[in-house]
Parts: C-alpha cells; sequence; structure tokens
C-alpha cells in the first residue's frame, strides 16, 4: 500500500476539482483502460482498478475530506466496505483514525473484521434502440461465489465450528518488513477473516467460496444514457464465510445513429429535402426510433431550419413517466446537378419571378436583406 498513487493524480484533476471535472476525468480515463478495450493488458486492469478507487472515493465529499486530510491511510483498514481494494486489513495501527472516521462514515467498520467480497466492474454495450426500449444483456463473470458444498462456512462439518488462525492470532493481518517499511497484509492463512475451520471443506479447501463464470442477465432500463453505472447490491465476488458478496457494477456504453442524435429524452433527426418539395409542400415519411415509421407534412415555403416535432417519440425518462419528443430538422439541399431541361425550366421560374411577383411576400428574407444593403450604401 505504500506505493500507491495519489487519487487526484490517477484521475488526472487537481485537488480543487469540481464534482463535474471530476466525473469527467473518471469517465475519460475509465473509458480508455476499460478492461473490454485493453483485452489480456494487465497494466490497463490495474490502471481501471485505480482509477474506479480513486473515483469512489473522491465523488463522496465526506470520503474526499478524509483522504484530503489522512490520505490512502484513510481507508486502509478495511473498513470502508466500498471499492475494488478496499476490503482487507483487520485490526492494525491504523485504528485510531478510524475511531474519528468510523462514525462519520457511515459506521461500516466493526473493529475491522466486517468486509465485503470484492466489487466487480463490468461494461455492456448496448445500441441506441436498446436503449429507448429497455434491454436484458447476458454478461459473463467470472467471479468467486459462495461454496455450493458448505453454503459458504467453509467447514465440512457444521459441528465442528471455527478457531482462532494461528498464523495472526485473529487479528486477519500479518506484518513484514519490507525495505525500509513495514508493511501490513492480510493473513495468508485466514484470507483476513481471523478464523479458521477445524474440518476445512474439501471443495473450496475452507475458504467458503469457489471460482466460477457465472451469467447475469442484467436488466438495462428504457432511456438509460450513455455512461450510466448500474449497481447490483451483492452480485459482487463473494467474501467467504460470514461475510457479505461485494457489489457489481454494470457500465452501460450506448452506441451512437447515423440518423439520430440524442439529447436528453429527446431525439433530433436531420432530413434534407428537395428544394422543390420545401417549395411545393409535400409529406415525407421518416423513421422513428422505436422502430416504425411516421408521417410529417411539410408546408409549401418551409425552410432550413425548421423543426417539427413528433409529441411522446423521445426516449423515456428514467424514474418517471415522462416521455420526450423527437424533431425533424428539415435542410433544404439545392440540386447539384441540373438537366438541360430542368436548367430551362428554372430559368423560366427565374423569369417569372422578376416580372410578376410580390418579392416582398415569396422571399422576404432576401428582399428585406437588400433593402438594408441599399440603405447602408446611402449611408442611412
Ligand atoms: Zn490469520
Ligand atoms: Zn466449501
Amino acid at each position: 500500500m505504500a506505493t500507491k498513487i495519489d487519487f487526484y493524480a490517477v484521475l488526472e484533476v487537481t485537488r480543487t476539482a469540481t464534482a463535474d471535472e471530476l466525473k469527467k476525468a473518471y469517465r475519460k480515463q475509465a473509458m480508455r483502460y476499460h478492461p473490454d478495450r485493453n483485452p489480456g493488458d494487465e497494466t490497463a486492469e490495474h490502471k481501471f482498478k485505480e482509477i474506479n478507487e480513486a473515483y469512489d472515493v473522491l465523488k463522496d465529499e465526506q470520503k474526499r475530506a478524509a483522504y484530503d486530510r489522512f490520505g490512502h491511510a484513510a481507508f486502509e483498514n478495511g473498513g470502508m466496505g466500498g471499492g475494488g481494494g478496499f476490503g482487507g486489513f483487520g485490526g492494525g495501527g491504523l485504528d485510531d483514525i478510524f475511531e474519528m472516521f468510523g462514525d462519520m462514515m457511515g459506521g461500516r467498520r466493526g473493529g475491522g473484521r466486517r468486509r465485503t467480497g470484492n466489487d466487480i466492474q463490468v461494461q455492456v454495450e448496448i445500441t441506441l434502440s436498446e436503449a429507448y426500449a429497455g434491454v436484458k444483456k447476458p454478461v459473463e463473470i467470472r467471479t468467486r461465489v459462495t461454496c455450493e458444498s458448505c453454503h459458504g462456512s467453509g467447514s465440512a462439518d457444521s459441528n465442528a465450528g471455527d478457531t482462532t488462525c494461528p498464523t495472526c492470532h485473529g487479528a486477519g493481518a500479518v506484518r513484514a518488513q519490507q525495505g525500509f517499511f513495514l508493511v501490513e497484509r492480510p493473513c495468508p492463512t485466514c484470507h483476513g477473516s481471523g478464523k479458521v475451520v477445524r474440518n476445512p471443506c474439501k471443495s473450496c479447501r475452507g475458504a467458503g467460496t469457489t471460482e466460477k463464470t457465472r451469467t447475469l442477465d442484467i436488466a438495462i432500463p428504457a432511456g438509460v444514457e450513455d455512461g450510466t453505472r448500474i449497481r447490483l447490491t451483492g452480485e459482487g465476488e463473494a467474501g467467504g464465510s460470514n461475510v457479505q458478496p461485494g457489489d457489481l457494477y454494470v457500465h452501460v456504453s450506448v452506441g451512437g445513429s447515423d440518423i439520430f442524435q440524442r439529447d436528453g429524452a429527446n431525439i433530433y433527426c436531420r432530413v434534407p429535402l428537395r428544394m422543390t418539395q420545401a417549395a411545393l409542400g409535400t409529406e415525407i415519411e421518416v423513421p422513428v426510433i422505436d422502430g416504425s415509421r411516421a408521417k410529417v407534412k411539410i408546408p409549401a415555403g418551409t425552410q432550413t431550419g425548421e423543426n417539427f416535432r413528433l409529441r411522446g417519440k423521445g426516449f423515456s425518462v428514467l424514474r418517471s413517466s415522462a416521455r420526450g419528443d423527437m424533431y425533424i430538422q428539415v435542410a433544404v439541399e439545392t440540386p447539384h446537378q441540373l438537366s438541360p431541361r430542368q436548367k430551362e425550366l428554372l430559368e423560366e421560374f427565374e423569369a417569372e419571378a422578376g416580372e410578376t411577383q410580390d418579392q416582398e411576400k415569396a422571399n422576404p428574407e432576401h428582399t428585406g436583406f437588400f433593402a438594408k444593403v441599399r440603405d447602408f450604401f446611402e449611408g442611412k
């Protein structure tokens, strides 16, 4: 633990970073070092853990304050329960700090023996349509689970019971000299629990947990946004006998779309119109995020940038019955190429406009602008 990197340095933020800045920095770093994006890269995996650990502390005002004051020492006694690396040490010289902070931090310590299994982080990628409708995603997790043979007790004989660990004498931790430092480690015999079973279970050799690949169906709610973190309490690693399992954190990343842009609960779809469609008026068919089609009436004389709202065709809002809208944003496309006949027709059109039309009504912006230009040159 002596070699731990400063949490602020891990997230590449200053010590005065706001909650927003922290969140942004966390997202950026977590994306960069996520195991899914760096398969088999142990350095990235380690970095990813550090990032989550750092953010877990700094996002919480009280934990951050404790960290600012005491550094890593504030969290190294296994009392915090949260965040990947915090489980582990029991009973040690840091108890004093915990006497001060134990209550303030929600009282989750219990003499250094109250621990949880490790938290697990997984990344789930979903499409924009899946984010719209909500989706169940199977996620494979290789993790420690409660041993089926002994139901987590670690004992082959339910009457045999526990006995104090002979290695650490119940402390759960052992100390060793490492260079200049006196380093404290979780006890290798009892893995920090301070107790060993008398007649260990054959399947798990007394640990109370075995390694297993689990597949969990993660229900991702409709309306979820990119970067959302879903916490499934108790779905993390099993901690062994008398220890609560850790939590599972599901990081949801929502893909983009070539057709739709999302802004919160609203959806925007930019639809290019032919010049004649905009001038004459028409009815167009547009795609809706739910996979259906909708008809939109485009009145004659529609301009670039005009919006047509399709009420309630946006995303649902989490934990609410509200729903966003969809906006069709039209853009008039001037033809890039004309056939000789089209050219002829348009020249005729232009001549007609010049001769007989009320220009102030037909092209009010154009007419208005050049009226101002005339005033400008006349010095008005
Ligand atoms: Zn021990
Ligand atoms: Zn067992």
